[in-house]
C-alpha cells in the first residue's frame, strides 16, 4: 500500500458479520505495490483480489484468523486462546498486540497492510498507533456500516474454508457447489462461535469495547471514511473502499 508516498495501514472496521474478511480479500490488490496494479492507478479492476503469486499485494492481516490456525495447530498459544474465543469474548491486548507486532515486522508488510479485526480495544488501538508511527506508516479508516438484523443472518449462515479462508454465506454469498470451496474444492465448515449465542456474546464485545474506537479514531486524526456495507454486492463495495483510499495518499 505505497501509493508513492508512506507506505498505509488500512483498517477495516466494523461489526463481526460487516464483511471486513470479505473486502480485505478483494482490496489486496488496490492497496499492494503500485506496479502491481495495471499502471499504478487505483481503479475499479485493481480490486480482483491477490495476485496469484501474492507479490504486489498487501498482506491480509487477520487477527482472528491467526488465532483459529494456532487452534488448528495445537499449539500453547492455541491453547490459550481456545475457550475464550468459543465464548465470543476478546482474547488479551497483550497476546494480539504482539502477535500483529510479528506480522507486520515480515517484509512483506514493508509496502503496508490490511488489518481487519484489530484494533478491538483501546489499549491496542494505542499500541498500534506508536507501532505505526515508529515506521512511519499512515493509517486509514473504513468503517463498514452494517445494520444489526442483517448482520445476525449473515454471520449464521456463514461458512468459510479452512484451507484458503475465503467466506462464504448460504443466503447471500454461495458457493457453486453445495458446501465446497469455489477457489480450491474444500469442504467448507461453519466456525464454533458462529452459532447464536456466542454471536450475540461477539455483538456484546463489539459494542462495549470496539465501537468505542471510533471516537479514538476520530480524535486522532486518521484519515476516516463511512462506507455502506449491505444492499450492494460485495465488488461494488471494494471499488468504492479502492477509490476513496486512493484519495487519501
Ligand atoms: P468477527 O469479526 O466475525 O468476530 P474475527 O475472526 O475477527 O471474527 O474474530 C474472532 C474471535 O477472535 C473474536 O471473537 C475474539 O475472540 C478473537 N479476536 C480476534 N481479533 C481480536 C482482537 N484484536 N482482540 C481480541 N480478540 C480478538
Amino acid at each position: 500500500m505505497e501509493n508513492g508516498g508512506a507506505p498505509r495501514a488500512l483498517i477495516l472496521f466494523g461489526s463481526p458479520g460487516s464483511g471486513k474478511g470479505t473486502q480485505a480479500k478483494l482490496l489486496q490488490i488496490c492497496l499492494g505495490a503500485p506496479q502491481a496494479r495495471n499502471g499504478g492507478a487505483a481503479s475499479a479492476n485493481a480490486t480482483s483480489g491477490a495476485s496469484p503469486d501474492g507479490s504486489g499485494s498487501a498482506p491480509h492481516i487477520s487477527t482472528g484468523d491467526m488465532l483459529r490456525e494456532h487452534i488448528q495447530a495445537g499449539d500453547a498459544l492455541g491453547q490459550e486462546v481456545a475457550a475464550v474465543m468459543r465464548a465470543g469474548m476478546l482474547v488479551s491486548d497483550d497476546l494480539v498486540n504482539r502477535l500483529v507486532e510479528d506480522r507486520i515486522q515480515r517484509p512483506d508488510s514493508a509496502q503496508g497492510f490490511i488489518l481487519d479485526g484489530y484494533p478491538r480495544t483501546l489499549p491496542q488501538a494505542r499500541v498500534l498507533g506508536d507501532m505505526l508511527r515508529r515506521r512511519g506508516v499512515s493509517p486509514v479508516v473504513v468503517h463498514l456500516k452494517v445494520d444489526y438484523n442483517e448482520i445476525i443472518s449473515r454471520l449464521s449462515g456463514r461458512r468459510q474454508c479452512p484451507l484458503c479462508k475465503t467466506l462464504y454465506n448460504l443466503g447471500t454469498n454461495p458457493p457453486k457447489v453445495d458446501e465446497i470451496c469455489d477457489v480450491d474444492g474444500t469442504g467448507l465448515v461453519t466456525r464454533p462461535d458462529d452459532s447464536e449465542a456466542v454471536i450475540r456474546q461477539r455483538l456484546e464485545e463489539y459494542e462495549f469495547q470496539t465501537r468505542p474506537l471510533l471516537d479514538f479514531f476520530r480524535s486522532s486524526g486518521y484519515p476516516f471514511h463511512e462506507v455502506n456495507g449491505s444492499g450492494r454486492s460485495k465488488q461494488t463495495i471494494a471499488n468504492e473502499i479502492c477509490s476513496l483510499v486512493a484519495g487519501n495518499p
